[in-house]
């Protein structure tokens, strides 16, 4: 499907520079138009491919440039009084050629945390088309503010997209290893899953494989049940022999394409499994999941139908929910089967529990502090017996 991107903040910027990346890779063609809002100059110059028109720096008069500080009450505050001005960068992008508009922040900071939930909220208003959002959580050893924020914004985000996918980067880190080439990896990961999975929505199928493919419209459905979704994945390379490979194909009595036909489908149903049971984009029990999409990447010799009905079979037991759509996305080159599995409307997530008790018991502590503040500072500076006379 083709998507409007707007990075808001520093991560939600290099992660849609990524996506075009990604497509320029791949020619998936998801990113139909590219954005970048934030409060730091420096972080839209750091940018390598949102075109330099739609990099747009709000809140000048308020920050100068300099960003907000990983204040998020600031930077809600900041998107409020220049929506104008991003407004008119989205002015520009033909919006008739997009299906959804999808948001990406960082919620742990400022800028993105605090700007996004706005953006949403007024493209909502103003579009027809569905308003995503993909929110990153902060990994946990970020401290309490960055927890605040991100819980705060969680609640404030979730309301106001028509479905927020989360990728938590608490699921993702990796002990010993920089910010930065961790951020590079987490960031592959990222592209990489939503890219399969809005990419499938994109493909004009021949006639052989189309009515198997996925549509735009499946994804759309399948995020319609609104609240918050998780991505799963999985893959396996495949080699040219084991690909139902030329020999096989001719042999009269069909056996090996029979072998061949099965090998394909247990792999396919392994890979679904997997894709759920693995590691997804936000870690949580998948029964009582709403709905799922389905959507099998590869070579189109290495998709059949049976493994995606099985594993479309399997997911509607493991959810419960009957609301499971499955389906191809063919790549003629590629030499990996993926499985992508979204899960759209969980329910059970221990990690958001989790959060909101790390960011109450930061607020807590906040309101603690300030609320000695005043009483502390006046013992600093006043002497005890009083003997002392300010100037003025
Ligand atoms: P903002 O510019 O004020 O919106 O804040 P940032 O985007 O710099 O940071 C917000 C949060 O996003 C941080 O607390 C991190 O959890 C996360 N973050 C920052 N950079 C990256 C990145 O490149 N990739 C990922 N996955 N997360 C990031």
């Amino acid at each position: 499907m083709k998507l409007a991107m707007i990075g808001f903040g520093q991560a939600g910027g290099k992660i849609v520079d990524k996506f075009l990346e990604y497509d320029d890779r791949t020619g998936s063609g998801i990113v139909r138009s590219a954005v970048a809002v934030n409060t730091a100059k420096a972080d839209l110059l750091g940018l390598e491919r949102v075109p330099e028109e739609n990099r747009v720096l709000i809140g000048q008069t308020r920050v100068k440039g300099h960003g907000v500080g990983a204040d998020n009450e600031l930077g809600a505050e900041i998107a409020e009084e220049d929506i104008d001005e991003v407004q008119s960068v989205i002015d520009n992008i033909p919006v008739h050629e997009i299906d959804a508009f999808l948001i990406i922040a960082g919620l742990g900071g400022g800028t993105g945390s605090g700007g996004s939930p706005v953006l949403a909220k007024h493209l909502k208003r103003i579009y027809t088309e569905p308003v995503y959002g993909l929110g990153i959580l902060p990994s946990s050893d970020e401290g309490g503010i960055y927890t605040l924020n991100a819980a705060r914004s969680f609640q404030t985000f979730v309301r106001e997209v028509d479905n927020l996918l989360v990728f938590d980067n608490d699921a993702w880190r990796k002990t010993g290893e920089s910010m930065e080439s961790g951020y590079e990896e987490i960031n592959d990961e990222i592209v990489k899953r939503f890219g399969i999975l809005f990419g499938a929505g994109e493909v004009t199928g021949d006639s052989e494989v189309a009515e198997s493919v996925v549509d735009s419209s499946e994804i759309v459905n399948t995020l319609a049940s609104g609240g918050v979704s998780t991505v799963g994945y999985a893959a396996e390379q495949v080699t040219r022999e084991s690909s139902g490979g030329l020999l096989s194909r001719f042999k009269s009595d069909g056996s090996d394409d029979n072998m061949d036909a099965a090998n394909t489908t247990n792999r396919i149903t392994s890979l679904v499994r997997k894709a759920a049971l693995g590691r997804l984009t936000l870690p949580c029990e998948i029964d009582g999941a709403e709905r799922a999409l389905l959507v099998l990447s590869g070579p189109p010799t290495e998709l059949n139908r049976k493994g995606i009905e099985r594993g479309r079979k399997w997911l509607e037991e493991q959810t419960g929910s009957m609301e499971v759509r499955g389906g191809d996305y063919p790549v003629s080159d590629s030499s990996y089967v993926a499985s992508v599995i979204l899960l759209s409307g969980v329910h059970n997530v221990p990690r958001i529990k989790e959060l909101q008790q790390v960011a109450i018991e930061a607020q807590e502590n906040i309101d603690e502090i300030r609320a000695e503040s005043e009483e502390n500072l006046e013992q600093l500076v006043e002497d005890d017996e009083d003997e002392l006379d300010p100037l003025f």
